[in-house]
């Protein structure tokens, strides 16, 4: 039995919503694209949300916003994909790597410890659609406001370190029973063709400022600088009489094609009703069938705080050691399964090895690795093939333990 780890989501429903962007004249930016802002954005608690052509766009773009550059640090943690640190360095600022929660999340104890003068902003990353400790986090910028030193207009008003959530894994999760992308001053979503909700490549940036800041503004910039500090898009331009546009920024060109668009719009409308509930349901049946076994360790739970959009689940074994998790890996891939492993850590990547990160200072972060295995987990799951998937697994796991 072939099982792919994480087929996109292609009903007639998004065939359809493609086919209408194909059929109507118009491909790139334009009405699909601000269709779906306005749905991330009421999905997400917030008033506006900008859609680019990736997560780590995205990102770019708000480092540029909040002015971030060289001498500047970033706080994220050494447990993530390597985008969340890469943008950092394209920035030309330091990543400062921490350790990790047992449940995979930034440690805000780590994060207060590494927090100096040169600190700018925070990425916490909600692994696996599990959300960090906001509270925790925001408390811990709070109480080293005074450390912070602002460069540049957008710095002073905000007057603090930037949170900034990479919610990649994470659209439809809940903090406190709220959207949990209301916790975060910025929160960006990947739609990668892997991710809960795709546009085969994309991404979008929620914006949740506090005051004096209006989102508004705010959105306007981040649209105008996703494509090339042009007054006008093309979609405007190309109505009849609205050819003189002027370049006021120096800005990216990163914005999100209305076919694309199309694809995330089509599976949005049926993400909470439909596509979400299949993936909590799937965690559940894992979670009850592994449960039985005393070497498996429980990924992180929904509970009164927190409710995960069961991005991945994350199997962690009690006691193995990487090789053997490497074993077990060999072993269902024999099988025809698909599993991954999130993430490589940080420190164990050339590029940051090669900086001097060193993963010994981030044990936690190794131990969660060494240990994980992550199953497949989308909504076209059948029960027979979960049922294969389990097996399989147990099976490997007994011969390499035994
Ligand atoms: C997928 C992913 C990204 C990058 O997303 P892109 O849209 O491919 O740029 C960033 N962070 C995490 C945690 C991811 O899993």
């Amino acid at each position: 039995m072939k099982i792919p780890f994480s087929p996109p989501y292609i009903d007639q429903e998004v065939i359809s919503e493609v086919l209408d962007s194909l059929e109507s004249g118009w491909i790139t930016t334009g009405p699909k694209v601000r269709d779906l802002e306005l749905e991330v954005a009421s999905f997400s608690g917030v008033d506006f949300a900008a859609c680019v052509n990736s997560w780590t766009s995205g990102a770019n773009l708000i480092l540029k916003w909040y002015n971030i550059g060289p001498g500047d640090e970033v706080i994220l943690p050494a447990y993530t994909y390597a985008a969340t640190a890469l943008v950092v360095l394209h920035a030309g600022a330091k990543p400062v790597m921490v350790d990790v929660n047992d449940d995979f999340t930034i440690d805000s104890n780590e994060i207060a410890k590494a927090i100096t003068s040169k600190t700018k902003a925070i990425f916490s990353v909600d692994f696996a659609g599990y959300p960090c400790n906001y509270d925790e986090i925001n408390a811990a910028i709070a109480s080293k406001k005074d450390l912070f030193q602002a460069k540049g207009e957008t710095q002073s008003k905000l007057g603090r370190i930037l949170l900034i959530s990479d919610a990649a894994h994470s659209i439809g999760a809940k903090y406190h029973n709220k959207p949990a992308a209301t916790f975060s001053d910025i929160c960006i979503y990947s739609f990668h063709a892997v991710k809960n909700v795709t546009t085969a490549e994309g991404g979008a940036i929620c914006i949740n400022l506090p005051q004096p800041f209006s989102q508004e503004e705010e959105y306007k910039w981040l649209k105008l600088n996703s494509l090339n500090g042009q007054t006008k898009d093309a979609f405007a331009k190309s109505q009849a009489g609205s050819w003189r546009y002027d370049i006021v920024s120096q800005g990216l060109k990163i914005n999100m094609p209305d076919i694309s668009a199309a694809i995330g719009l089509a599976q949005l409308r049926k993400y909470e009703g439909t596509l979400l509930p299949k993936r909590k349901e799937i965690y559940t049946t894992y979670n009850t069938a592994f449960g039985k076994y005393d070497w498996f360790q429980a990924p992180p739970l929904d509970n009164k705080d927190k409710s995960s959009s069961a991005h991945l689940f994350p199997l962690r074994i009690k006691g193995i050691s990487e090789d053997m998790r490497d074993e077990i890996i060999q072993l269902v891939s024999k099988k025809e399964i698909s599993v991954n492993v999130h993430f490589i850590p940080l420190p164990m990547l050339s590029l940051f090895k090669n900086k001097g990160y060193n993963i010994k200072d981030y044990p936690k972060t190794f131990d969660n690795y060494s240990r994980e295995i992550s199953l497949p987990i989308y909504p076209q799951l059948s029960e027979e093939e979960i049922t294969f998937i389990v097996d399989s697994i147990v099976e490997a796991v007994n011969q390499v333990i035994n």
